[in-house]
């Protein structure tokens, strides 16, 4: 299994690269669980996650991607993953 990375934004722990690397460049990849795109969307920084989130959580906490969601997908448990970052 190659190594996956945890969406700073909802949790998502699948993503295939690295949002920010070392250097902080970003990796445009977009989480298909909220959407959020790195580097695009926001900084690397607590705040812009935080906005995002707020705001994906008000619109519904939906897949951005449809139909990659899992069976009785909870968001508020992805989003436990996050501890102590979120
Ligand atoms: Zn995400």
């Amino acid at each position: 299994m190659s190594k996956t990375y945890l969406c700073p934004v909802c949790g998502f722990d699948q993503l295939q690269e690295e949002p920010f690397s070392k250097k902080n460049e970003p990796s445009f990849e977009i989480c298909p669980c909220c959407g959020f795109e790195f580097g695009f969307n926001g900084e690397n920084n607590k705040a812009s996650f935080k906005e995002y989130r707020e705001r994906w959580i008000k619109e519904g906490a939906s897949w951005f991607i449809k139909g990659l969601e899992p069976k009785r997908w909870d968001y508020k448990k992805q989003l436990q993953a996050l501890g102590k970052h979120f």
